[in-house]
């Protein structure tokens, strides 16, 4: 898009302004104006916990002649970052019609190595494999980012020792278990030099030699010598620095953390508006993108309990039996059409 950045900074009216200062395929650094801080915060909180991504999730061991148990390499294997990329189009396992998974809702990958020269070897992310149809060829893929091309190191393997598994990755959300992850860390900052007062700055005898400054200082206007404490004053430039786990590229967390916020409200929206008339048969899903709802497909409202809705059944917020989404289509594709 071909655009003014100063233009559109006057053009209060437009809305939020993102200006972006740093970029490249582990971060990307940003400025968003003209925005409440509860939405600043919305945004930092959905990148850091529930943007969809992929992590094995089952691992099934056929020969583990290792020194670690079996266990403790599934542990291992969870946390590998694999590429995302595409995986709106997969399905959650529960929202999945399959009895345990299929290739609508897993990647599978498979290890199998054996230990036949004589000196240790060891086995990395590089020698995982996908294995089976999958919706695209490198969705699932282990992210691989060190100069040797190896990826992280899962385990060694002594002289005549051998590993042979088989993982199931499946999609979920960093809110169920941190190795769906899709951010190592957000950076959020506001008002570098302390105009609002919302930071007490312990020091010794003058905070301004003690504490480094804010990188962001030179972005805004430092405080006048003597300037009354404007009361009315609230922040409305958020500063951030959003790094990469690997399984999607940074400014992919920044779109996919949107429209997960899009979905939030929209499933607000709906409640707000039909909630009364569509009765309540299932828990819900921890969010509502990423394949259709089970019940949700054929225009019977099925989603979203609420602490009022008098289910006296199954609470638990992630699923299971009856699990559903409230919407059939979602904006990440059709996935629930195929089914019957
Ligand atoms: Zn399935």
């Amino acid at each position: 898009m071909d655009y003014d950045p100063m233009v559109m900074d006057e053009a209060e009216s437009l809305g939020p302004v993102v200006k972006i200062s740093q970029a490249d395929n582990v971060r990307v650094k940003f400025e968003l104006s003209n925005a409440d801080i509860s939405f600043a915060n919305s945004l930092r909180r959905v990148m850091l916990a529930e943007i969809p991504i992929i992590a094995i999730d089952l691992v099934e061991i056929e020969e583990n002649s290792s020194v670690l148990a079996d266990e403790f390499i599934a542990h291992r294997l969870g946390l590998i970052p694999l590429n995302a990329e595409g995986a709106e189009s997969l399905l959650y396992s529960r929202d999945c019609d399959c009895d345990n998974y299929c290739e609508n809702c897993s990647v599978k990958l498979v290890l199998h190595a054996k230990c036949t020269g004589g000196e240790n070897m060891s086995i990395s992310a590089r020698d995982l494999v996908p294995a089976g149809d999958r919706m695209n060829q490198t969705l699932g893929t282990p992210v691989i980012r060190d100069e040797d091309g190896l990826g992280p190191l899962i385990l060694k393997l002594r002289p005549g020792q051998e590993i042979k598994l088989e993982c199931i990755a499946k999609k979920g959300i960093a809110k169920e278990h941190a190795k769906w992850a899709p951010s190592a860390a957000i950076g959020f900052e506001y008002d570098p030099h302390n105009k609002l007062h919302h930071i007490d700055y312990w020091y010794e005898s003058d905070p301004k030699t003690e504490w480094p400054p804010s990188e962001y200082v030179d972005w805004e206007e430092p405080p006048a010598e003597g300037e009354p404490f404007d009361y009315d004053a609230v922040p409305n430039r958020f500063y951030y620095n959003v790094e990469t786990s690997g399984p999607l590229p940074p400014d992919g967390i920044v779109t996919e953390g949107i429209k997960v916020i899009q979905q939030k409200l929209a499933g607000l929206i709906h409640e707000l508006t039909e909630g009364e008339g569509g009765g309540y048969d299932g828990p819900r899903s921890p969010e509502y993108g990423g394949g259709g709802g089970g019940g949700g497909g054929d225009g019977g409202y099925a989603g979203y309990s609420t602490s009022y809705g008098g289910n006296g059944g199954n609470q638990s917020s992630w699923g299971g039996a009856g699990g559903t989404t409230p919407y059939g289509q979602t904006p990440y594709g059709g996935g629930g059409s195929s089914w019957s």
